[in-house]
């Protein structure tokens, strides 16, 4: 823009410049060529009057040179005229008669051709000759002195320097050139202080306004000061401005809808994977499966590397689940410090390490803390609405893992004797007719121990209820000690107990039955009154194929039977073969 100005001023200076310049030299001419126009009017008016003097003189016959009156004429032309240096008259040979000069040394050497002065006397123009005076050249008009029958009588000639009239002309050039440059500095500050109105301050205007629009700033107006052609660009340009700022407008607006469409139609597809994910992990109640897919769904709820669950189970801190991989290992620090003080993880918490975002949820069901979820994930941190979205899903997983856990318990319930924690009557039936049938195929040998407290009755009576059941718990405990854990042990009822021994031949059953029998018998049960011992007697059996429960559960009681019979506290047994 100031570049603009500066061209702008450039160009008119130029035209100026050479304007004036062709002005002041064709004016210079002119005037040099009237001004010695005028002087030759004015010489040949002055030579008229000395010539008109001089004819006088020379008619009376006098010596013009000797008269004193008519030199006087001719010092006060030379003195009023200054452009007049010589006033000199000569006769019709040539000859010098008169000069105006005193010092006759200045102008002896003049010479001058005379016919030029005949021959223009004769063609009726004024005759003009140039002459040297002192090295100094001088322009001559020539008068011609005429007599009365018309014969030139000499010459009045009046010289004016040249370089008078030079020095005269060239200090008018010299005023003309002055008011010439004045004219341009003039000029140049008018125009720089109306290009600086007129053009810099609008388009300096014009262009911070873009300037801005261009940073963004689509606010910025141009200050209207003027209707003329930068006044009409700067309205303009609010114009667009502000159309482009109403496109903006609409643009954004139709962004947003566009937006809130997309984020309601995610909004929709999560609900909608919510709300599957929820109905798949409670439509299991195995425990372990809802914990594995609760972690599946998770990762397809919200995108993590990996996910784990941690819950207590026996009272310590056991990762039950984990889905997903992840290539740098997990904050085991954090993880132990999480054990130790888990219970004071009561909100979610973030952490971060190198890029690795953690996010630990804790899940809770009726303010009962159930365990936490470690949900993993590299380089993008979990933002608010995954958040809220992960409290939401955990809540619901923390209900299906309970409801899971609960019917567990339940299951337990169901085939659990209350008293002794041994399995319950109806528990064993179903697993001996399992056992039954998975030894018709196997061939394994199967044995089967009946045993019942000698006399019972006794114990009760003597100490009582509560002491009979603390021996029947106890009996219980030890007997699961001993037993293999392949081995199921269940109460039948009453002080009535039953052993199912798969793998074990009845010899093996017989060696076991009566290991289980000393122990017992050398088992102390603390009452008030001192510890108390009870014996047990058994009978044993085997399996043979095709066998029914009715029928294995008829021979032990046979052999029972038997052990009572012949002295308790003894085992019994009887061999079935096929
Ligand atoms: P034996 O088997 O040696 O022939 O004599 P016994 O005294 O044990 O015989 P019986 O089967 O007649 O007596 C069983 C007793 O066990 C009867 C009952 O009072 C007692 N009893 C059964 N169930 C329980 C129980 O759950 N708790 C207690 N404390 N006693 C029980
Ligand atoms: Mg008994
Ligand atoms: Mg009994």
């Amino acid at each position: 823009m100031t570049k603009l100005k500066y061209k702008i001023l450039f160009i008119v200076i130029v035209i100026l410049v050479s304007m004036i310049g062709t002005n002041n030299y064709i004016s210079s001419y002119m005037f040099t060529q009237e001004y010695k126009k005028a002087i030759e009017q004015e010489i040949l008016f002055v030579g008229e009057s000395v010539k008109l003097q001089a004819e006088r003189i020379l008619s009376f016959g006098l010596d013009i040179g000797e008269l004193y009156q008519f030199d006087e004429i001719c010092r006060e032309v030379v003195e009023k005229y200054p452009e007049v240096a010589y006033v000199l008259i000569y006769d019709k040979n040539g000859e010098l008669l008169y000069h105006s000069e005193s010092s006759e040394e200045a102008v002896k050497d003049i010479h001058f051709d005379f016919n030029v002065v005949k021959q223009a006397q004769e063609q009726n123009t004024i005759a003009k000759v140039q002459l040297n005076i002192d090295a100094e050249k001088y322009q001559a008009t020539s008068i011609p002195i005429i007599n009365d029958s018309e014969a030139i009588q000499g010459t009045v000639l009046i010289a004016f320097s040249e370089e008078y009239v030079t020095a005269k002309t060239k200090k008018l050039v010299q005023y003309s050139m002055l008011q010439s440059v004045m004219f341009i500095m003039i000029s140049f500050l008018l125009l720089t202080f109306v290009l600086t109105k007129w053009v810099t301050r609008p388009l300096q205007s014009i262009m911070s306004v873009m300037n801005a629009a261009g940073l963004g700033n689509l606010h910025a107006r141009v200050e209207l000061s003027s209707k003329d052609e930068f006044g009409m660009l700067g309205m303009k340009l609010n114009e667009t401005l502000e159309k482009i700022k109403q496109l903006m407008n609409e643009n954004e607006k139709a962004v947003k809808i566009q937006q809130s469409f997309v984020l309601e139609q995610e909004r929709g597809k999560l609900s909608e994977s919510l709300r599957e994910a929820i109905f798949s992990i409670s439509s299991t109640l195995d425990v372990e499966e809802v914990q594995q897919l609760a972690l599946t769904h998770l990762r397809n709820i919200i995108e993590c590397d990996r996910v784990s669950m941690y819950m207590k189970e026996a009272g310590f801190w056991k990762q039950v689940a984990t889905v997903g991989e992840i290539s740098t290992r997990v904050n085991e620090e954090k993880l132990a410090t999480m054990y130790n003080h888990v219970d004071n993880i009561e909100q979610p918490i973030i952490e971060m390490f190198h890029g690795h975002q953690v996010l630990y949820m804790p899940f809770y069901v009726h303010k009962v803390y159930l365990g936490v979820l470690v949900i993993e994930r590299m380089a993008v941190a979990f933002n608010e609405s995954e958040q809220s979205l992960a409290l939401t899903y955990v809540s619901q997983m923390a209900i299906a893992i309970d409801n899971a856990k609960m019917y567990e318990q339940m299951e337990e319930i169901a085939i659990t004797d209350a008293l002794t924690d041994s399995y319950n009557r109806r528990y064993f039936y179903n697993v001996f007719e399992q056992e039954l049938e998975k030894h018709l195929h196997n061939k394994q040998p199967l044995a089967f121990i009946l045993f019942d407290v000698d006399y019972f009755k006794k114990v009760n009576d003597r100490n009582g209820h509560v002491i009979g059941d603390k021996v029947l718990r106890s009996l219980s405990r030890e007997t699961k000690a001993y037993i293999a854990p392949h081995h199921v042990f269940a109460r039948l009822g009453g002080e009535e107990f039953a052993i199912l021994l798969p793998q074990t031949s009845i010899e093996q059953a017989y060696q076991q039955g009566e290991e289980l029998r000393q122990l017992i018998a050398n088992m102390d049960v603390e009452t008030d009154s001192g510890p108390l011992q009870v014996t047990i007697s058994l009978g044993v059996t085997n399996v043979i194929p095709s066998e029914k429960v009715e029928s294995v559960m008829h021979r032990a009681d046979k052999a029972l039977y038997e052990a009572k019979e012949t002295g308790r506290n003894k085992v019994v047994s009887i061999t079935a073969t096929s």
